[in-house]
């Protein structure tokens, strides 16, 4: 089927379209650059810029896509879960489109178009799988069974996601927003192992009760506290050997906790998704963990794990193949929309 997927959960207006497995357009704008002098994404601000950008967006989508709406199959849009305000811009403008143009549409869950984003680089999911979702406000391991019947989830953070770390730890380094990518840069020139950061939740009394879960708000006051002590002793703070072994700290649990889930429930697929998927540690030392054990990683290229439409749009695809009834019209915006729904019920 031709999909068109509209995303606007967050501070990305995106719009992507896919042919089944193939992606044929990816069009994205951007409010990030209004958000950094707050340093984190202010929600009025965003709501405003999605619904400037929706439009010719849209339009850039279809061009590139060399497709009409009148061509279209279906029409999946982020229904949560997300900024209220955000999320409104694009499933209001989906119906508008849906109505006018007489197509069926797909309110989806944001996060497991993360996962489902992977097919357009890597072809069919082999199922059960797990897969690690590792975003701004989210980091979970779950276990995908059938992706358009939802997912069992197996652990979550219980504090901070891993981007929010990330996000973190570059503001009091001093580095800006968002932090992820910056600290990627900025840990390439560091030691990894130059500093013995903690390691959440792995500890054998914390296993017993939290063996899939995360934890890194601890990580990030003990950065904090390493950082003031430094500056307190007068002496230089050394910000790449710091968001190195930060970083490593972060990859390293992430990774051990996700091939853990997998030989503990036989899965032999890793799926990696969401913004911190595109951290380039992350990758490396999840490939280099899983192939001692035969697990096969899946990790799209580093554009496809931050937030764009063309996930959106792989999810309707998949839920469109599978023969799962659209979304009544009146779909709401879920800003809570759990895990356990990927798309709104007909
Ligand atoms: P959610 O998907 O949970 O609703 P979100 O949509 O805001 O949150 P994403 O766009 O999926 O999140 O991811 C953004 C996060 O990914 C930010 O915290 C950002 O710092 C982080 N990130 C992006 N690139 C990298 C990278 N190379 N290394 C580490 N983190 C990264
Ligand atoms: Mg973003
Ligand atoms: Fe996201």
């Amino acid at each position: 089927p031709l999909v068109l997927g509209i995303e606007t959960s967050c501070d990305e207006t995106g719009v992507g379209i896919v042919r089944g497995h193939t992606l044929l357009a990816d069009a994205l704008a951007s409010s990030v650059d209004q958000h950094a002098r707050f340093g984190g994404v202010v929600p009025e601000v965003a709501s405003r810029a999605h619904l400037e950008a929706l439009v010719p967006t849209m339009q850039r989508a279809l061009d590139e896509a060399k497709v009409t709406l009148a061509d279209i199959d279906a029409i999946a849009v982020t229904s949560g879960p997300g900024l209220a305000g955000a999320l409104l811009v694009g499933v209001a403008a989906a119906k508008g489109y849906a109505l006018a143009a007489d197509k069926p549409i797909y309110g989806v869950n944001h996060l497991a178009a993360h996962v489902a984003v992977d097919t357009l680089e890597h072809g069919p999911l082999p199922e059960p799988a797990v897969a690690m979702l590792v975003s701004g406000g989210h980091s979970s391991l779950l276990l995908v069974d059938d992706l358009t019947n939802g997912v069992e989830p197996l652990g979550a953070t219980i504090d901070d996601a891993a981007g929010e770390a990330f996000d973190k730890v570059a503001r009091l380094l001093g580095l800006g927003f968002p932090g992820g990518p910056i600290i990627d840069r900025t840990a390439r020139e560091g030691d990894a192992a130059s500093i013995a950061f903690p390691r959440g939740l792995t500890a054998p009394k914390d296993l017993a009760a939290h063996r899939f879960d995360f934890s890194f708000s601890g990580l990030k006051t003990a950065v904090a506290r390493w950082v003031e002590t430094r500056q307190r002793d007068g002496e230089p703070v050394p910000v790449a050997d710091v968001s190195a072994s930060f970083q490593e700290a972060v990859c390293d649990v992430l990774t051990a906790k996700a091939i853990d889930a997998c030989l503990t429930r036989g899965v032999r697929t890793l799926v990696i998704g969401g913004g911190v998927a595109a951290n380039s540690r992350l990758r490396v030392l999840a490939e280099q963990r899983a192939v001692k054990h035969g697990i096969e990683v899946r990790v799209p290229r580093p554009q496809l794990c931050t937030d764009n439409g063309a996930m959106v749009a792989a999810l309707g695809s998949r839920l469109v193949a599978a023969g799962v009834a659209p979304s009544r019209l009146d779909l709401p915006a879920d800003s809570a929309m759990p895990l356990t729904s990927v798309s709104v019920a007909g």
